[in-house]
């Protein structure tokens, strides 16, 4: 089965074509384009250059194109994109601005472009469906809970590469396997010892995940990716009571507001220099106190959502560091993993010098818990359940 990953944003959309088979998978093409204003026609360009680079010798050989959707509105899991979850998209536009658009003109576009194909989307709040009630629900009215506002959770499918590789990484299989259901069938039962590993997405948004036994047990985003830990130029967690508040005594509108929330704040807005961590760290080399502040607030908020969710799973077997950030930046996971030996985790620094953007452990040999690196794969997780989807849905 030949499967096109699509991944539309507001302005760029990058492909991925993988070769599925019970067997295993093969990525036989990717690309991309950026500065896109029409989606129709580089999407037919990117179908051209496939068939010119010899990789296909027609669009019609591409089985399925699956989508990373983020939120809709009372829709998850891994559904067929029809009609139904473009409408979902668009139902809650305004919760994800930047990202629902793109994917319900994106659906839309291939679904002309490529007619015969089957369009499958996968929610990134998808590996959320299994967080306990309580622990998604907001002590609201019932009014507000009744149109959808409750916590929901991001970056699913990188979370989730994290449940399949960090179980594999541990020499547990059953775990890895039993995820492999997650999606069309719900948890699977794990006969063994339980693994408990907190997944840290650290990258322009960034989100950390409890994960037992291979299904997420709650994560730090909520309602919208607009919360959680301070984000590149979002703001993360607020206490509600903060906004009428600088309303009222800055003056501003609800829109600015929301803009000041969305655009200006997180790390570009405590750091006032950037919202990239590289410009940041060499800022606070410089002596800036408010790139130090920012810094120090984002290891400050990792470490608090590390601690909730290895409390809630009473305990840890594997701390994991994914995207951006958590591939690259050797001081902000050092700063994360210091001191915590009485929990079982004792960080090697060496390793961690070494480890850049590869797979790697930064644990000691004599540490109870593992840290490892893993690189994010969200595309092959995305092609992996559409691949399943498809093999169990009828035409
Ligand atoms: P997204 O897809 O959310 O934009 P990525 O996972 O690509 O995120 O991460 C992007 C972020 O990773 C950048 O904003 C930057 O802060 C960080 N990053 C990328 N490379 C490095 C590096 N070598 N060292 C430190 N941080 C890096």
């Amino acid at each position: 089965m030949l499967v096109l990953i699509a991944n539309l944003g507001s302005t760029s959309f990058k492909y991925r074509l993988y070769r599925m088979d019970q067997s295993g998978q093969e990525v036989l093409a990717k690309g991309g384009f950026e500065r896109v204003s029409d989606y129709a026609a580089v999407i037919d360009e990117a179908l051209a250059n496939l068939q010119t680079e010899g990789v296909i010798s027609s669009a019609d050989e591409i089985d399925a194109v699956g989508f990373k959707t983020v939120l809709g509105k009372d829709l998850s899991g891994c559904v067929i994109a029809d009609d139904i979850c473009v409408k979902a998209l668009e139902d809650f536009s305004a919760v994800a601005p930047a990202h629902n658009p793109p994917y319900a003109n994106g659906i839309r576009q291939f679904a002309k472009s490529l007619p015969k194909a089957r369009l499958v989307a996968l929610f990134e709040t998808a590996f959320y469906q299994w967080v306990p009630e309580e622990r998604a629900t907001y002590a609201l009215p019932k009014s507000w809970r009744d149109i959808g506002i409750r916590r929901y959770g991001f970056h699913g499918a990188s979370h989730k590469f994290v449940a399949e590789r960090s179980a594999e990484l541990l020499g547990r299989d059953d775990v890895a396997l039993s995820t492999a259901s997650l999606y069309q069938n719900g948890p699977a039962p794990i006969s063994g010892k339980a693994l408990r590993v907190v997944s840290c997405h650290l990258g322009g948004s960034s989100s950390v995940t409890g994960i037992y036994n291979g299904v997420a047990i709650g994560t730090s985003m909520g309602f919208s990716p607009q919360s959680g830990l301070p984000q590149n130029n979002r703001v993360g967690d607020l206490d509600s009571g903060a906004l009428p508040y600088a309303m009222k005594t800055l003056g501003i509108s609800l829109e600015e507001a929301e803009r000041q929330l969305t655009k200006e704040s997180g790390l570009q807005g405590v750091s006032g220099v950037s919202n990239d961590i590289r410009d940041i760290h060499a800022a606070i080399k410089e002596g800036n106190a408010d790139a130090a502040l920012a810094l120090s607030s984002l290891i400050d908020s990792i470490r608090h959502w590390v601690g909730a969710f290895a409390w809630q799973m009473g305990g840890i077997d594997a701390l994991v560091f994914t995207a951006g950030i958590g591939e690259n930046d050797h001081a902000i996971r050092k700063a994360v993993c210091e001191g915590l030996e009485e929990f079982g985790l004792v960080f090697d620094q060496e390793r961690n010098l070494a480890c850049r953007a590869v797979e790697g452990e930064l644990s000691s040999a004599n540490s109870k818990a593992k840290i490892f690196v893993i690189p994010a794969n969200e595309e092959l997780v995305l092609a992996r359940e559409v691949f399943r989807k498809l093999s169990h849905t009828k035409n």
